[in-house]
């Protein structure tokens, strides 16, 4: 499952391609047909991750600034002065002055907008186990990662036996989703409840999610290892980051949450920031810090693991994972046989000696 990272990877990619634009939504699949009916022709607004949840705003706006047919009406986005403009759409103008952006695409009436705001039409997505995005377009060719991938997907994306539940098209872009383990409509108030059941985000970071995510750990006798991956303590990380950025802090996955100090959750929860929204710009985890890093084999591809293992042998994880996957084999850290067991249905992996 794409962990947190790659979910607001993926929000750029398709801020990058439909942020501003008109969008013609269908649903091939049938399965989101009424959903994609109510996003047809609305203009998309900035989408956000939270965890490994995704939202995105719509709402009736670029194509009827047009309808009064004024002279302006033709002419490109943002030429025309804040003068100009109707007074009941202020409001709307001058939260996109404030975005920090200019839409790429054209103008942006939910420039401002913030996640769960009401008036919006929300699309809120969890990919699950076997969620994709495929984007085509261009810049798109030759996009890789957990959760999406350039669209050439023929086999999947025409007639009866689509599995493409949602397709976004403007601007020469496409995007279809297959296979979400949810994707539907959410209000202002919808999404405000599908927030309220999420930890604080590692890659958001805001004020004081530090502090939420140390008391939550330190309130459960629950095992931290458990309770990283619980998305109600803390929205994003997954199984590599559970992993790792516990060896890379030296905390014990065994260790029950009221029996880990403040401080060195502080340190966890610092080190998922910095491991996550570092892997946020091409998606991929890699995690192995770089002091243990061995030396890479010459044709060692760190995005592709089966082409490292042919050239380096026998230990290909470790040029991105510190224990992550690597059973058996010596902490880089210490030569301990990396450990193994199943917790609360994942494997677990870490090092005995090292993590306390
Ligand atoms: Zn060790």
């Amino acid at each position: 499952m794409p962990e947190g990272q790659a979910i607001h990877r993926i929000a750029r990619l398709i801020n990058e391609r439909f942020e501003g634009a008109d969008v013609v939504a269908s649903s091939p699949q049938g399965r989101f047909s009424d959903g994609a009916h109510l996003l047809d022709g609305l203009t998309a607004g900035r989408a956000e991750a939270w965890g490994k949840h995704f939202f995105m705003p719509f709402a009736d706006g670029g194509s009827t600034a047009g309808t009064d047919g004024g002279p302006s009406s033709g002419m490109p986005a943002g030429n025309s002065s804040p003068g100009e403009e109707a007074p009941n759409s202020a409001p709307l103008n001058a939260r996109n002055a404030m975005a920090p952006s200019a839409a790429p695409l054209a103008e942006t009436p939910l420039g401002g907008t913030s996640l769960g705001d009401d008036g919006p039409v929300w699309l809120h997505i969890h990919l699950g186990l076997y969620g994709r995005w495929h984007l085509t377009g261009e810049g798109s060719d030759a996009i890789v990662g957990a959760g999406v991938r350039s669209g050439n997907h023929n086999a999947v994306n025409v007639g009866a036996g689509s599995t493409v539940r949602l397709r976004l098209a403007a601007n020469g872009f496409t995007a279809d989703l297959t296979g979400p383990s949810r994707c539907e409509i959410l209000d202002g108030p919808g999404v405000r409840a599908a927030v309220s059941k999420l930890g604080p985000d590692p890659v958001r970071n805001e004020p004081g999610d530090r502090e939420r995510f140390v008391e939550a750990v330190r309130r459960r006798r629950s095992p931290v290892g458990q309770l990283v991956l619980d998305q109600s303590i803390a929205a994003g990380p997954g199984n590599i980051y559970r992993a790792d950025c516990l060896f890379r802090v030296g905390i014990s996955p065994l260790r029950p949450g009221n029996k880990v100090s403040a401080e060195r959750l502080k340190a966890l929860w610092d080190d998922l920031v910095e491991t996550m929204q570092a892997d946020v710009p091409d998606g991929v985890i890699r995690t192995v810090p770089e002091s243990l890093r061995p030396e890479p084999a010459e044709a060692s591809d760190v995005r592709n693991p089966d082409a490292a293992e042919g050239a380096d042998g026998e230990d290909p994880e470790a040029q991105r994972f510190a224990v992550y996957h690597r059973t058996g084999r010596p902490c880089l850290r210490c030569g301990t046989p990396v450990a193994e067991k199943e917790m609360a249905g994942r494997r677990l992996f870490w090092c005995p000696s090292c993590q306390r």
